[in-house]
């Protein structure tokens, strides 16, 4: 078998091998892993290998790959039909099935991605408003859309420019920019434009920058300020809601958003965003309201039955979510123990179903800190636990997630190959 050439071929005819950026492995270097099939925990790539996956397509995998009461829902379903453009009674369930996990949500819209659901939050809280702003922090990322793609210039944090080409400075005009966990800007930001603020959009637990918590009082000035000042406060919870806690990092830290953005769990493995708020603010969306979002494929029946099945299954077996939370307790008391054996400083960030570990002393609450905090060659450390069977994201600014199917088993084999990794350094 000639698995050498897999990212060859891929390159030639996709833009850097891949569909989406991270994939490619160019923060570990190398090629990356061709998957071939998934099961449970563990996935066997092209090269024949097996791995423990803490990718998990990147968070949707509460339960693992393949499970067979998710797959076996879905492929009833799609034997029906794989979608009409008309409504199906599976919507209007999934649709009650979120609203039962987040009380904050009355009326729930569906369309095919958290930056669909991301770029429609920001819509509608200007739409319900009538006002232009949105403030966004640094290191938080909230898909690709246009006006949020931006970063920290070299002079104020303010106004932030374009970070991608393609985006106009007009397109980020009237995005504000502050740092994570930083109160005293928001408050600033308030002060010069409050009057004019449409909404706040932040990541509860940021999880695009490695997972980075909010300190005591940060959610709540976002809250206090955005109720002050008539703007919606949204909870980006595509990555948190199902991860963070069971009912997302808004029943954690019990602080009620106006707006909430979900995605990743909700669709079970499948293509799914979706944004979700009181009656009186969604009623703003068309055809109800003046604020048009609409989708061809949104709320398709095969989605919906693996988003389904996926909620059905937490609401039926209550302790599932707690066990997969365990885990992730086991994993890091592990690595804990194993660290201590080293001299490297290590940290651990977690809530509920996901973690990141960072290799500092430090304290990490916003990107630069994150920025700071790589004191290993993390290419080398990935390296060398990839060798060991172990699949963690490719690159040092990612979550890592648990799920149900992982074993006691799969954990120690994780822990050990850390500690390969980090042997060497
Ligand atoms: C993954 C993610 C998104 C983007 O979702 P896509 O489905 O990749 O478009 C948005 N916000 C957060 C917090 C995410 O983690």
């Amino acid at each position: 078998m000639q698995h050498s050439n897999f990212f060859d071929d891929a390159k030639k005819v996709l833009v850097g091998g891949v569909n989406s950026p991270v994939r490619s492995f160019s923060s570990v270097d190398g090629d990356p892993v061709f998957v071939k099939k998934g099961k449970g925990s563990r996935f066997v790539g092209e090269n024949g290998q097996s791995y423990i996956d803490y990718v998990l397509s990147w968070g949707p995998l509460l339960f693992g790959h393949a499970h067979p009461e998710i797959l076996s829902y879905i492929q009833s379903t799609i034997s029906d039909g794989t979608s009409f453009g008309a409504p199906t009674l599976l919507e209007t369930k999934l649709a009650n099935l979120v609203i039962s996990f987040f009380p904050s949500i009355e009326k729930i819209r569906f369309v095919n991605s958290g930056t669909e659901a991301s770029m429609s939050a920001i819509r509608l809280a200007r739409g319900y408003t009538g006002k232009s702003y949105i403030v966004k922090f640094e290191g938080c990322y909230h898909g690709h859309v246009s006006s949020l793609l931006v970063s920290a210039g070299s002079g104020a944090l303010t106004h932030g420019q374009p970070d991608s080409l393609g985006v106009l400075k007009d397109e980020v005009s009237h995005t504000l920019l502050a740092e994570y966990n930083n109160s005293d800007q928001v408050e600033d930001l308030f002060r010069r434009y409050g009057d004019n603020i449409a909404g706040v959009i932040v990541e509860p637990v940021a999880g695009n920058m490695g997972v980075v918590l909010p300190k005591n009082g940060f959610l709540e000035t976002l809250r206090t300020l955005t109720s002050k000042h008539n703007s919606c406060l949204i909870f980006d919870e595509v990555m948190t809601g199902f991860r963070a806690g069971i009912h997302g990092a808004q029943q954690v830290f019990e602080i009620k958003p106006d707006i909430t953005i979900l995605g990743k769990v909700i669709g079970g493995g499948l293509p799914c965003g979706a944004y979700g708020a009181s009656k009186e603010i969604m009623s703003c969306i068309s055809p109800e309201g003046g604020v048009y979002q609409a989708g061809t494929l949104s709320g398709n029946p095969v989605t919906m039955a693996a988003g389904i099945a996926t909620l059905e299954k937490l609401k039926n077996e209550p302790t599932i979510f707690d066990s997969i939370e365990e885990k992730t307790k086991r994993l890091i008391d592990g690595l804990h123990t194993v660290m201590k054996k080293t001299n490297l400083p290590f940290k651990t960030h977690s809530v509920g179903t996901m973690f990141s570990l960072f290799f500092t002393d430090g304290v990490i609450e916003n990107l630069s800190d994150v920025k700071k905090s790589q004191s290993i060659d993390f290419r080398k450390f990935y390296r060398r636990v990839l060798e060991k069977g172990v699949y963690l994201a490719p690159s040092p600014f990612e979550a890592g997630f648990m799920s149900s199917a992982h074993s006691v088993t799969d954990i120690e084999q994780t822990i050990d190959a850390i500690y390969y990794g980090v042997s060497d350094f």
